[in-house]
């Protein structure tokens, strides 16, 4: 059995994402693993400028995953102690977790009922003296609203970060994801558009913020390993606090050669949308999520909605039984016991959020289905509802 076809054969289960890694994808990482670098070497330089090319962003800082690459860029927007971070519940935790590593405060706003995308409404409700920046989660793939976002920010003074890390791929009114935010996050896991087993990048049109993310990713180091070879030098100076959040250049050869299937990617994951959209079109209970007429949706999830939770819980249970891994994206990150215990959250906090959450349920989605695989999902479903 060719690696080509266990990509789409993979048992009776059929995950909601899943990687699709082939040969030219194994074939690079071996030559990597017999070049002079394994880490921070030429790899992970091309892999950053394609990265940022294809978003159309000036620079990229490649590091270790989509969280990392987060924690990163609250570093350097300049979130500290005390600092408030309005994120939207409907998300993953990372999301509000990168604001706490820095000191900070995260402040769940709600999301908007149609998309569960980042509500301004909401966000403009919760922004105080000590808010610092927001974060918009481009849900599903679907980018959020950055004209409004951005003019929040401008009349209040914050920086903008995209969590597009369903988003890689998208568009807003002609612009691409990577250049509507100060910085635009990425996640490279492999139920993501393109993996590297574990990774992630930042991309910025800002010079400063990308040094910043890169000796951030270096313990602070102002230069790396290899840019000390070769100057000829041992010297170096490390002149902020940062991390090791360093990713390999095998990695980063695994993501070029990712990177040049993408398009054929996006293309395959909206093709498996619209079929999804024609068959639940005809099918009342089971409701899509809205999608705005100026964006290019980059599909990392298909999201659709159902009656109430007790349908949700018997079409979960039906597609499970039958070998097809639905599954509920997200718990809204205020109800996870961590941030009702240390912090103001609280049932209540965001109600488009928690009454969504009791109704909806990811399908799957990733380039390796064909369409007997959806008119299987289909199928399944309609005999749950
Ligand atoms: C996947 C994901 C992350 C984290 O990425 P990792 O690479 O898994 O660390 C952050 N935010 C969102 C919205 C994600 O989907």
């Amino acid at each position: 059995m060719s690696l080509d076809k266990r990509n789409t054969e993979i048992g009776a289960f059929l995950p909601y994402g899943r990687q699709v890694v082939d040969e030219d994808d194994i074939a690079a990482v071996v030559e990597t693993l017999r070049s002079d670098w394994l880490t921070t070497g030429p790899k992970v330089t091309a892999f950053e400028e394609a990265v940022s090319k294809f978003s159309g962003a000036g620079y990229g800082v490649a590091v270790n995953s989509g969280t990392a690459a987060l924690h990163a860029a609250m570093d350097a927007i300049g979130v500290g102690a005390g600092d408030e971070v309005i994120v939207p519940s409907m998300t993953f935790a990372a999301t509000a977790n990168c604001v706490v590593y820095q000191g900070g405060v995260p402040v769940f706003a709600d999301v908007d009922v149609d998309t569960l995308l980042l509500d301004p409404a909401d966000v403009e409700r919760k922004i105080t003296p000590k808010t610092k920046a927001i974060i918009a989660v481009d849900y599903a793939g679907h980018p959020c609203d950055y004209d409004m976002l951005r003019a929040i920010c401008e009349k209040h003074k914050l920086r903008l970060v995209a969590d597009a890390c369903h988003a890689i791929g998208g568009e807003y009114r002609g612009r691409k994801v990577g250049t509507l935010a100060d910085c635009t996050v990425f996640s490279f896991h492999p139920v993501k558009h393109i993996t590297t087993g574990e990774g992630g990048m930042v991309v910025t049109g800002d010079a400063t913020l990308a040094e910043k993310m890169r000796r951030f990713r270096n313990h602070g180091i102002r230069t790396d390993h290899r840019q000390r070879e070769e100057q000829g030098t041992w010297h170096y100076e490390m002149a902020d606090l940062g991390y090791n959040l360093r990713i390999s250049d095998f990695q980063c050869a695994l993501g070029l050669s990712q990177l040049r299937k993408l398009s054929g990617f996006l293309a395959r994951r909206r093709k498996i949308a619209r079929q999804y959209e024609q068959a639940f079109s005809a099918l009342g209970p089971v409701e899509p999520l809205a999608v705005a007429g100026d964006v290019k949706h980059a599909w990392h999830l298909y999201v659709v909605r159902l009656a109430d939770g007790a349908v949700r819980k018997k079409v979960f249970g039906q597609l499970r039984k039958s070998g097809i891994g639905a599954n509920v994206h997200y718990i809204p990150v205020h109800l996870h016991p961590y941030y009702r215990e240390r912090f103001d959250c609280h049932e209540g906090l965001c109600p488009v959020a928690e009454a969504a959450y009791e109704r909806i349920l990811s399908l799957p989605i990733w380039p390796g289905m064909d369409e007997g695989h959806v008119e299987r999902v289909v199928r399944e479903i309609s005999g749950g509802v």
